[in-house]
């Protein structure tokens, strides 16, 4: 049986009013679970009207009470976490200790957003001039809105609100049709947590709601995560709207392995970063960029035979270390760039094209695969795959590796294992890309950094979450302020200087 979701405005759930429906699938079952309304124009321009409405309360509400709440939220995701694993692991097809990791990921971003009446001062300075101070104040911004992608239904979403409710803003998130369920239980954790109703908000929908969000004039901000070509058009179309527009886009990260990295330690940090989570995930390795042949042969060899016993399944079997891709399409994509690395002339060395789950024949599985000798011109090399598919690029020494990688288009993530610091040193300060990982194989930002990466990875000037996320929901503005006492009289007609 499925259901029907709705979507969630002023702090109760409103049914679709377009007449547009969307599937949502088990992608473990590989069946329908659920129907989910795709909202309109006018859809969108209710929500905004009611965010509004509550933005003058909240945002004049003192930051220590908006951190309240947020205290109030981080126990309730807490003691909901088997409902919040649960609603992540069906939609998406992840294991449910890697949805637990998410949810915990997450988590720590509200446990940060606790910290907004020492994130929001401002600075100051006494006696700019004579008897003249000055200091300044990050006020919100208005409301603001969330497009997020379907690979971390929870975590990606923790990434923005947060940051922006506890800054004052009201939040507008337009979750991933793939996945709302998440969405939908943490809406309910919030109005649970006291945080007023219509400033939290969740419109379900596809290209045509986010349309609308982008050329509403009520929206100040927008914040997106999703594929490249979909960050492009967000920035350029909210930018060009004049809204405050962060982007984060796809990616295609490479891990250089030294010769004298460990080689099963290397192999250890490859099964997860390449593998885990159907390798669907934006900072999955998904590249090894292997330092001489030795190293490469080395590498191969040990990792081969540990891809072809992964234990793929459904999310709630025990001891399932990967699970299926989200879509039947996606799948069939995958699949597709595996054909094309073979004609491409790469060597596949392990081909997860055939597999099929024992008792589960629906279910949008496929299996980890490995190509070696994949080379730069090749489109497996040159595109984002988004599956369980590493690709071996062998280099002669350290400085092709270097050149590698910062000629990518992508600049998301990428690491290093060595055991040299000079080497490691010289990588962290060369490399293009906005994550760098040294001995660690998925250098995910923690929530008191910021999460970004640079190139075709991220459109846009602020990070997410951490103090780049409260520059982005707040602006700055910069108070002078001379009493009368002080006041000497007479108009001054030229740039005010100190005297
Ligand atoms: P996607 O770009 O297809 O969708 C993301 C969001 O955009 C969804 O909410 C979707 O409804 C909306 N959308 C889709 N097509 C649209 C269109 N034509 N116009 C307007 N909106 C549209 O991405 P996805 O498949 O959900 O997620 C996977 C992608 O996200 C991968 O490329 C991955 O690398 C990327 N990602 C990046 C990061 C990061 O931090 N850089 C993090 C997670 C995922």
């Amino acid at each position: 049986m499925t259901t029907t979701y709705s979507h969630w405005i002023a702090g109760q759930t409103v049914e679709g009013q377009s007449g547009r429906f969307s599937h949502v699938y088990h992608p473990a079952k590989g069946e329908v679970c659920a129907s989910l309304p795709l909202a309109n124009e006018d859809e969108v321009n209710a929500v905004v009207a009611v965010a509004q409405a509550a933005f003058p309360a909240w945002a004049t509400t003192p930051a220590l009470r908006r951190a309240r709440v947020m205290f109030k939220f981080k126990a309730l995701l807490e003691s909901h976490a088997e409902e919040m694993t649960q609603a992540i692991a069906q939609e998406h097809g992840k294991v449910k200790d890697d949805a637990y990791g998410e949810l915990v990921r997450g988590i720590e971003v509200v446990e940060f957003a606790c910290g907004a009446p020492h994130l929001l001062k401002g600075e100051m300075a006494e006696n700019v001039g004579t008897n003249v101070d000055s200091y300044s104040l990050r006020q919100p911004l208005g409301v603001v809105a969330g497009i997020t992608p379907f690979n971390f239904p929870a975590m990606v979403p923790m990434w923005m609100f947060p940051m922006a409710l506890v800054a004052g803003n009201c939040f507008i998130l337009k979750p991933s049709e793939k996945v709302p369920g998440a969405a939908m239980l943490i809406a309910r954790l919030l109005k649970e947590a006291g945080l007023p109703d219509g400033v939290f908000n969740v419109l379900h929908g596809d290209k045509a709601a986010v349309d609308a969000i982008l050329n509403h004039p009520g929206i100040q901000a927008v914040s997106f995560v999703g594929s490249t070509p979909i960050a492009r058009h967000i920035y350029a179309t909210g930018t060009a709207n004049g809204k405050r527009v962060q982007a984060l886009g796809g990616a295609k990260n490479h891990m250089v392995i030294m010769p004298d990295a460990d080689v099963n330690q290397v192999a250890d940090a490859l099964m997860g970063a390449a593998y885990g989570s159907a390798g669907e995930r934006c900072m999955a390795i998904s590249v090894a960029v292997a330092v001489g042949d030795e190293t490469a042969d080395k590498l191969v060899a040990t990792l081969a035979p540990r891809i072809r016993t992964l234990k793929i399944g459904a999310w709630d079997m025990q001891g399932v270390e990967m699970g299926p891709l989200i879509t039947r399409e996606h799948r069939d994509k995958v699949k597709g760039y595996i054909d094309l690395g073979v004609q491409e002339g790469a060597k596949l060395l392990v081909d997860g094209r055939g597999f099929m789950a024992p008792d589960n024949k629906t279910g949008f599985f496929i299996g980890g695969s490995l190509f070696d000798h994949v080379t730069p011109n090749m489109r497996i090399y040159q595109e984002e795959i988004f599956g369980p598919v590493l690709a071996v690029v062998r280099v002669s020494n350290y400085e092709e590796a270097v050149k590698l990688i910062n000629e990518h288009a992508f600049g998301n993530g990428t690491a290093i294992f060595t055991q040299n610091g000079d080497t490691a040193r010289n990588f962290v300060h060369r490399i293009q890309v906005g994550m760098v990982g040294v001995n660690v194989p998925l250098p995910v930002p923690m929530a008191f950094m910021s999460f970004g990466g640079w190139k075709q990875s991220l459109f846009g000037d602020h990070h997410a979450y951490g103090a780049e996320g409260i520059r982005f929901y707040t602006k700055l503005k910069t108070v002078t302020e001379r009493w009368p006492q002080s006041l000497h009289g007479g108009a001054e007609f030229v740039m005010p200087t100190m005297k």
